[in-house]
């Protein structure tokens, strides 16, 4: 599914299987906060991002009801790796149990730190939040544009969804 700007600048295509996995890591964390990084590429007018990896956890990250601090074990060299094949960093993800998909002040603020950060290169990093519980997760996607505040990315077919609406 690709969630996109309502401006149209940006997208991010999040597929099934994907998903699947945010959603069966946070079915393992149940009240615990937890998240990892999104790995993929973007087309060549950069404006669509495709997420190909996920990660969980990384077992130096914590994790409680209410907040997720990722670590960073492992992940150069995934990235290193990665980097060779031409995928790389695009953002972050992370579950808020039986809570929205809303981003905390600290969310807003971690992302604006990874886009200047010259550890990641991502100037525009994308943030994904699975809220809920295993009855029902939610998703939203954003991404952290400049030093402004998360933009938010709509499923595709919302659009559709408005269309409809309008036209009964
Ligand atoms: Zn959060």
């Amino acid at each position: 599914m690709v969630f996109r700007s309502k401006d149209k600048k940006f997208s991010v295509e999040i597929v099934l299987p994907i998903r699947m996995e945010m959603e069966a890591y946070a079915s393992v964390a149940y009240r615990q906060e937890t998240g990892g990084i999104l790995i993929g590429n973007y087309d060549q007018g950069q404006s669509l991002a495709s997420i190909k990896q996920i990660t969980g956890p990384t077992s130096d990250s914590r994790g409680s009801f209410s907040w997720f601090e990722r670590g960073t074990r492992g992940l150069k060299k995934l990235l290193d790796e990665n980097w060779e094949r031409g995928f790389y960093y695009l953002g972050e993800w992370h579950f808020h149990p039986f809570n929205s998909p809303t981003p905390s002040g600290q969310d807003i603020q971690q992302m604006q730190d990874i886009a200047k950060s010259t550890i990641y290169k991502c100037p525009e990093p994308i943030l994904i939040i699975i809220g809920g519980s295993e009855e029902h997760f939610q998703l939203r996607a954003f991404v952290s544009i400049g030093s402004k505040k998360l933009i938010e990315l709509y499923a595709a077919n919302t659009d559709y969804d408005d269309n409809l609406v309008q036209q009964s």
